[in-house]
């Protein structure tokens, strides 16, 4: 089980609302090395991470077009953080 303390779920959220842009790549290097940094040290991020990297790889290889995020994905990752 993982506990949250308010801080760790402050930068989670941070995170999360850059996760989109990071998998688009749109990231600038330096944030997306606080990203990765962050990923390495909190298992609930990896897990969000993993399903929306496999979402949009997915997605991708089903429309050859830019990508929009399917509609409620991020809204769960976001419920299922607030949970823990
Ligand atoms: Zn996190």
């Amino acid at each position: 089980m993982i506990k949250f303390d308010p801080q760790n779920t402050a930068e989670c959220l941070d995170i999360l609302s850059q996760m989109n842009q990071y998998v688009d790549g749109e990231l600038a290097a330096e944030i997306c090395h606080d990203l990765e940094q962050h990923l390495s040290e909190c298992q609930d991020c990896q897990v969000v991470f993993d399903t929306l990297a496999k979402t949009v790889k997915l997605y991708r290889s089903l429309h050859d077009t830019p990508l929009e995020m399917p509609t409620g994905v991020e809204e769960r990752l976001l419920k299922r953080l607030n949970l823990n």
